[in-house]
């Protein structure tokens, strides 16, 4: 009897509780899928629209073309363009936020007539194309480009303001351990507080740190006949090449060749130095420039950028550092 009544459940139990059970089971796994499909369609559906800047008007130098491209595909091939993709991650952002705000400054302080911005670094911020990027880069290209879009992407509607307004987001290769003042580089700037000089360790691991060039002494005259006619330099008198000044960051704001007295920032061009920072040091007829950092070092150092992404900084921590008194908005809230 007890048998019978043991085949009886074990029958019930195929038949309707085990199919009932599994069907649950089912039901289960295929809703919590369903989750996670709706999560990632409200992802896709979060899109960032720009209520304004959404587009630009790119003005290619080559050709006179003005293209009308989307902000944030345009900042790739500039971030692409301005910093080494090997860059950490953060730096990355921290330039695609400084190349969004100086793209939306431009925008607001047009230099060219019939465009927003050019793709010449010269005169507004550098451009690439995709096809040469991907052509100067090695190893797995597409995933370089990815790691740019990503961290443009990241970044989306963020920009670097300073009493609601977006700043003039300058920016170097490597600062030398300090920013500069813009009135030491360009005589202006009292109106952009936000750029004072600030200190940064670690810009010494880079390349674009030190450098040196070396003139002799009819090099020298030469280069200086082309602005100063009338150059005339004693180079057997100690008083005759000599650092007068420098600025608040340590670089030199004059120096004196002969007759003439000239400022660092023409010096630089002139002799074509990395930077105002240097040293001079007279051997065998010859001048040697011994210089520090690469850039007009004001804003942004990159390099400083990716030395402090290294040491856990974030892009936020990183503009924070170079641009004093600011706030990071969302673009579309001022
Ligand atoms: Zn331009």
């Amino acid at each position: 009897m007890k048998k019978i009544f043991i085949y009886f459940f074990a029958f019930l139990f195929i038949c309707f509780i085990l199919p009932a059970l599994l069907t649950k089971w089912e039901v289960a796994t295929s809703s919590q899928e369903n989750e996670n499909i709706a999560e990632n369609q409200e992802e896709i559906s979060e899109e960032y629209i720009y209520n304004k800047y959404g587009t630009i008007k790119l003005l290619h130098t080559d050709t006179n073309a003005v293209e009308e491209v989307a902000l944030d595909t345009y900042l790739c091939h500039v971030v692409s363009a301005e910093m080494p993709v090997d860059f950490e991650k953060e730096a990355l952002k921290a330039q695609a936020i400084v190349a969004r705000t100086y793209t939306i400054y431009k925008i607001n302080h047009k230099k060219h007539d019939n465009a927003d911005i050019c793709d010449d670094s010269n005169c507004c911020q550098a451009w690439i194309s995709k096809e040469d990027r991907l052509a100067r880069w090695d190893g797995d290209k597409e995933e370089k480009w990815k790691k740019i879009e990503d961290c443009v992407n990241e970044t989306k509607g963020k920009i670097i303001t300073y009493n609601n307004e977006p700043i003039n987001a300058f920016f170097h290769s490597n600062s030398g351990g300090k920013t500069e003042l813009p009135v030491d580089v360009w005589g202006g700037g009292s109106n952009m507080p936000y750029l004072q000089v600030v200190e940064t360790a670690g810009e010494d691991g880079y390349t674009q740190y030190n450098s040196e060039v070396e003139l002799s002494n009819e090099e020298i005259v030469e280069k200086l006949k082309e602005k100063y006619a009338d150059i005339q330099i004693d180079f057997n008198n100690e008083e005759d090449i000599k650092i007068l000044e420098y600025t608040s960051s340590g670089r030199v704001k004059t120096i004196k060749f002969g007759n003439h007295e000239i400022s660092g920032t023409e010096a630089r061009t002139i002799f074509g130095l990395r930077s105002t920072n240097f040293e001079i040091e007279k051997i065998d007829g010859k001048i040697k420039f011994t210089v520090t950092g690469y850039g007009h070092g004001v804003g942004m150092s990159q390099t400083g950028a990716d030395s402090m992404a290294k040491s856990g900084s974030s892009a936020e921590d990183i503009i924070n550092h170079f641009y004093v008194g600011i706030e990071i908005k969302d673009v579309n809230s001022i």
